[in-house]
This record gives structure tokens, C-alpha cells and sequence, in this order.
């Protein structure tokens, strides 16, 4: 039999520009494509082509390069409730037991509601963040002592097979290391999709840097010798949130000029007036935030 028409889930008037991400426009394009292309046809036609939709998503890489940023972005954009946020360590209740009733009790409400609506159901997101920390330690039994991450383990998986009969139901795993997520969570039904979050070249940098810099250029706050084509290109190996950092950092110098002499805590009324953001706190920026990750002589950029 044909499935309903299904509800519209993915809000209409959504535009990348919009989302304040920087340097990742073919990552969601790819998200898009493989995620949710299913869910934007028609459904006859979705059944034509016998398309299923995708389960899992799992995003991976260093940390701060905007993994947990997409995923929050993606579930605001569809027309479904606020996602559900997972961290793996708080997963891992010492209380036995406790844990896997956690995970039972995230799928509960979507599994309600699918019941009650099957397809004009909201679709759901279920975020799991460091991911590795919980599924590394299937097989070592009790890293805690507790024994508890293989239940925890056992029990996701449990449940994301379940999710094959619900079609209202995204998770999206994240690690900064794939390398030791179990193999068993990455087949077909589970995070059968993975995409790379990488550190942004030099165009996604100064487009990361134009983020983070909106109001200032809004409020004409920064001096005309401020280049953001020298500060993406002085910036190789640094990620997202270094990024902001760092223009956090030359906000932080500009202001101590207005620090009233003699004070450390005093803010110049007058003075604080001309407060302008330059190339030059930019640079002693530069001197105090360093990127974590890659070194000079591999060419990243
Ligand atoms: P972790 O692996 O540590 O969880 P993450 O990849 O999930 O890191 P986020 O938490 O998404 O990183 O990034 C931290 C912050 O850095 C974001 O809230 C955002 O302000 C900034 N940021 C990171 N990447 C980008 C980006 N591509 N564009 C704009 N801002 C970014």
C-alpha cells in the first residue's frame, strides 16, 4: 500500500548562507545528499526507486572543527523537535542498569509518536557525542569496573536496528576518532553514513573569521588595515573554534588599551568610546593562540 504524503520536514526557507557555519559547504552538501535526499521526494516516488532512508550519521574529526555545530544546525533546520543531546561519558552512569534504560528512554518518545502518526510523524535527532569514549570499550567488558559499556553498547545497537521499522528516527554519532569505534556500529541500518569534518583550507578560514566577526563589522569596530585574506593565510592547521579564539583574544587586547592607568579592573569611560579592534591585536592574537593540531611542513592549506 502508499505510504501517506509525508509531512514536510526540512523548513523551506533554510539557506546555507544562513547557518553560520564556515568552510564546510560541500560536507553538508554531502550530509544532504546522503542523508536526506531520501526524505525530500515524494513519497511514491521514494518507493518507486525502494530508497531507504539513512539511520545513522556519524561525523568525525579533530576536535572544534564544528562537528556538534552542524549536527545542532541540521536538527534546527528540519521542522522536528530540538535534538536530543548524548554525551558518551554521561552515558555511562556508574548506576548499572541505569545506562541502558537511558538509551531506552531517548527512543521512547519517537517510537511513541510513530506509532500514533507512522509517516506525518516529526523527524527525530538523537545526538551522540564522543561516541569512542563508550563504544571503545566493547569488548574490554569493565574499563569502569562496572561492566557497564558493552550493555550500553548492546543496547544502542539493540536499538538502532529497531529504528529500521521507524521511519522518524536520525542519529548522528560523533567522534574525533574513528579508529576506534567498533566496526559493528558502522554497518548498513547503523552509522552506515560517515563523513569527514577536516580543518578548514585557507577560503574556509576566512570565511570562518567573517563568522565570527560579523557584529564587529556590523558596528565598524575594526580598522581598516585589518585583512582577513593575511589573517586566513597566517592561520594554516587552525580549526573553527581556534578560530574564534582568536578573535576573541585580539577583542581582548583592544580593550585592555582602554583599561584606565594605574587600574586593572577600571574601563576609561571617554576612552572606551574609540574602542577599534586592529591588524595588530590581530597578530599579538596570533603570538597567544596556537593551533592543536598539524604541523608547518605538511601543506593543509
Ligand atoms: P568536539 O569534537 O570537541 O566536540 P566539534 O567539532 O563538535 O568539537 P564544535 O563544538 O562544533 O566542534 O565547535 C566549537 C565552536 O567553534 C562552535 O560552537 C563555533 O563557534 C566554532 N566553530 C567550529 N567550527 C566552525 C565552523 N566551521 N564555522 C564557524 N564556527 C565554527
Amino acid at each position: 500500500h502508499r505510504p501517506h504524503a509525508r509531512k514536510q520536514i526540512i523548513n523551506p526557507d533554510f539557506k546555507l548562507e544562513d547557518l553560520g557555519i564556515g568552510g564546510l559547504d560541500a560536507e553538508f552538501q554531502d550530509i544532504f545528499r546522503r542523508a536526506f535526499n531520501s526524505r525530500i521526494l515524494p513519497p511514491e516516488i521514494a518507493e518507486k526507486l525502494d530508497y531507504k532512508h539513512c539511520k545513522g550519521l556519524l561525523l568525525f574529526g579533530p576536535p572544534g572543527t564544528g562537528k556538534t555545530l552542524i549536527a545542532r544546525k541540521l536538527s534546527k533546520m528540519l521542522n522536528g523537535r530540538e535534538p536530543k543531546i548524548v554525551n558518551g561519558p554521561e552515558m555511562l552512569s556508574k548506576y548499572v542498569g541505569a545506562s541502558e534504560e537511558n538509551i531506552r528512554n531517548l527512543f521512547k518518545d519517537a517510537e511513541a509518536e510513530y506509532k500514533q502518526k507512522g509517516e506525518d510523524s516529526d523527524l527525530h535527532v538523537i545526538i551522540f557525542d564522543e561516541l569512542d569514549s563508550v563504544f571503545k570499550q566493547r569488548g574490554s567488558g569493565k574499563s569502569d569496573g562496572t561492566g557497564v559499556g558493552d550493555n550500553v553498547v548492546n543496547q544502542l545497537l539493540s536499538k538502532m536496528d529497531g529504528v529500521d521499522q521507524l521511519n522518524n528516527i536520525l542519529v548522528i554519532g560523533m567522534t574525533n576518532r574513528l579508529d576506534l569505534i567498533d566496526t559493528a556500529l558502522l554497518r548498513p541500518g547503523r552509522f552506515e553514513i560517515q563523513i569527514e569534518i577536516s580543518l578548514p583550507d585557507e577560503k574556509g578560514r576566512k570565511d570562518i573569521l567573517l563568522i565570527h566577526t560579523v557584529k564587529l563589522r556590523e558596528n565598524n569596530l575594526l580598522t581598516g588595515d585589518v585583512n582577513f585574506d593575511e589573517l586566513s593565510a597566517l592561520t594554516k592547521n587552525f580549526t573553527g573554534a581556534e578560530l574564534e579564539g582568536l578573535c576573541n583574544s585580539a577583542k581582548s587586547f583592544s580593550i585592555s588599551r582602554h583599561v584606565k592607568s594605574g587600574s586593572i579592573a577600571q574601563i576609561d569611560p571617554k576612552s572606551i568610546e574609540n574602542l577599534k579592534i586592529t591588524r595588530n591585536d590581530f597578530l599579538l592574537a596570533l603570538g597567544e593562540v596556537k593551533p592543536a593540531f598539524g604541523t608547518d611542513e605538511e601543506d593543509l592549506t
